[in-house]
């Protein structure tokens, strides 16, 4: 465990926090001033958000990642205290600034090398940004060991498994079950989703969030990239982690143990409660997340995922039981698929296949260490480039 300020406020950095995760994981320290001061900000491309949020919040360094947009960044915060930087490595090199938190909110594979150097230097790290444990895992975890991080997860499902795991006791553990909220096509006819439109997939009935995890929630492969995600964060077999699709997104997911007993976390479907547990860790803070009421509710229900409309799904069930780079490919392939389907080049049932192509075209290995990650994940996003060329042709 990271050595936290034994006392005053905490620091925080948030990777991405111009995005969903990073705008509730603001708000959070906007609500929270005595309790948190903030070191570092970091954006992609909206300098306008990003200079404001810097500005609110008195960070002392912006960075955004688009070094074109260095001289808008610097005026937007002339006159202000905040440093500012810009260009992948200044993203890095914020990561690795000392803070008693970091909050892990980049979308994709960029965020993976700064995300480690925040894991390296030990420090409790709120993650969000799936992609890096999927693409990266192994070694993600290993980084943890060896720097003595912690880190919290983000994602509603797996801080919900995070909050009723017995990990002192972890032989009393039989499985775990992810729920999904099956996304907004969860009854539509496999005929009907050919013509689904970016549009449509990005519009969740349940949780507001960036167009990446929109789509991949629309075709269920976010349940897939959380399976893999599950399994580099607790202490269980792949074999022994499922889904169940949830429509109401008021159970988070649950723990089954071997004596029969069932453990879950339940609440109204707010990103700013796991986000909160990340910062507070180990305590608890309040938030404006609304008390759930089940009777308010009512009706919980649950049904089996649909693996024949949402091949993703098996997809990266496949990849799990494989090892080796297949997460990686998979992970790089989709994020592919899911820009070329955000730009229209490609319908949405040509995601899962450019995934399965690229899938076809890469003899998987094991991987040795973390450039052979960073060279299959740029060797995937080549494929996957080719296989858009023969979808659209
Ligand atoms: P988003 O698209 O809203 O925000 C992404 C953030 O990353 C933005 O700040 C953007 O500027 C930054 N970014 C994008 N590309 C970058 C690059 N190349 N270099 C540096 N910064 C870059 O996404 P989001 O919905 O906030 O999701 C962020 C992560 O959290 C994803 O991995 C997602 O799977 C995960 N997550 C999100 C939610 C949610 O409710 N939004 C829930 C669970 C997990
Ligand atoms: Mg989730």
């Amino acid at each position: 465990m990271a050595i936290l300020s034994p006392s005053g406020p905490r620091s925080v950095s948030v990777l991405g926090s111009t995005g969903s995760i990073g705008c509730n994981t603001v708000d959070l320290l906007a609500r929270n001033r005595e309790d948190y001061t903030v070191e570092a900000l970091t954006g992609n491309r909206n300098v306008t958000l990003l200079a404001s949020q810097a500005r609110d919040l008195n960070a002392k360094l912006a960075v955004v990642a688009d070094e074109s947009l260095y001289g808008d960044l610097k005026d937007l915060l002339s006159g202000t205290d905040v440093d500012v930087a810009a260009g992948d490595q200044a993203v890095t090199d914020a990561a690795a600034r000392a803070s008693d938190v970091l909050v892990a909110a980049i979308v994709g594979t960029a965020g993976l090398r700064p995300t480690l150097e925040a894991v390296r230097r030990g420090t409790l790290v709120g993650l969000a940004n799936k992609e890096t444990l999927v693409s990266a895992g192994e070694f993600m975890t290993q980084e943890v060991a060896k720097g003595g991080a912690t880190l919290i997860p983000v994602d509603s499902e797996h801080s919900a498994i995070f909050q009723v795991f017995d990990f002192d006791r972890p032989e009393g553990v039989a499985s775990i079950t992810l729920t999904a909220s099956g996304g907004p096509f969860r009854s539509t006819s496999l005929a009907d989703m050919a013509s689904i439109t970016p549009a449509q997939a990005v519009a969740h009935p349940n949780w507001d969030m960036g167009a990446k995890i929109s789509v991949d929630s629309a075709t269920m492969m976010n349940k897939g990239l959380e399976l893999i995600e599950a399994f580099h964060l607790f202490p269980v077999k792949a074999t022994d982690i499922d889904v169940v699709v949830h429509p109401q997104s008021v159970v988070h997911s649950l723990v089954n143990y071997i004596d029969g007993s069932v453990l879950a976390q339940l609440g109204e479907p707010d990103m700013r409660t796991p986000i909160s547990l990340a910062l507070a860790w180990p305590k608890r803070m309040a938030t404006p997340a609304q008390t759930l009421s089940l009777a308010d509710v009512a009706t919980l229900t649950f049904e089996a995922p649909d693996e024949v409309r949402f091949p993703a799904l098996r997809l990266a069930r496949e990849c799990l039981a494989a090892g080796g780079g297949a997460p990686t490919v998979l992970n790089a392939a989709n994020e592919i698929a899911v820009a070329a389907f955000l730009s229209n080049k490609i319908g949405f049932l040509d995601i899962a296949r450019v995934v399965q192509m690229v899938l076809n075209t890469i003899q998987i290995a094991p991987l040795c260490d973390l450039d052979a990650v960073f060279a299959l994940d740029h060797l995937a996003r080549v494929r996957a480039g080719e296989a858009l060329t023969k979808i659209v042709s």
